[in-house]
């Protein structure tokens, strides 16, 4: 009874569940971008935000349907299961803590599912750009 082994070489599309600079993210920032909405990318806030506008204190994640577990996407994969259940409890312990850091700082959070990029891209734009206008009308604070 030998001859188990390499059954579960179930390879997994490595693409499907790559995080940083996925297509949605690309097209998002593309529609943003088009929309007068300048965000920048790079910072050092918590969890890394996908893009922020200082100005505003605005940090926008794009969550990914897989790793951030949504829930009208997400399936557990069926291999490694004890694997995955652990990875993306992490993940999701992670995001509350990232969110409430950045809500500390003063800085609001939106997080978009991909999916929500991919089926309404504008739905996504204006609630960045309502949130933007609204952050800009308000009282100015001296930063700490
Ligand atoms: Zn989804």
């Amino acid at each position: 009874m030998s001859d188990v082994l390499s059954k579960q070489q179930r390879s997994y599309c490595m693409s499907r569940i790559r995080d940083k600079n996925t297509k949605p993210e690309l097209i998002f920032r593309k529609a943003l971008w088009a929309n007068s909405l300048r965000y920048r990318l790079k910072n050092k806030l918590p969890g890394r935000p996908d893009m922020v506008f200082p100005g505003r204190r605005l940090a926008v994640f794009v969550d990914g349907c897989f790793w951030h577990e949504c829930p009208e996407h997400f399936q557990m994969p069926k291999a490694n299961r004890a694997f995955w259940e652990e990875k993306l409890l992490k993940t999701k312990v992670r995001d509350k803590e990232v969110n409430s850091m950045l809500k500390q700082k003063g800085w609001i959070v939106l997080r978009f599912w991909e999916h929500e990029i991919k089926t309404d891209l504008s739905g996504c734009v204006d609630e960045v750009s309502q949130v933007f206008h609204e952050a800009e009308s308000r009282p100015n604070r001296t930063d700490s």
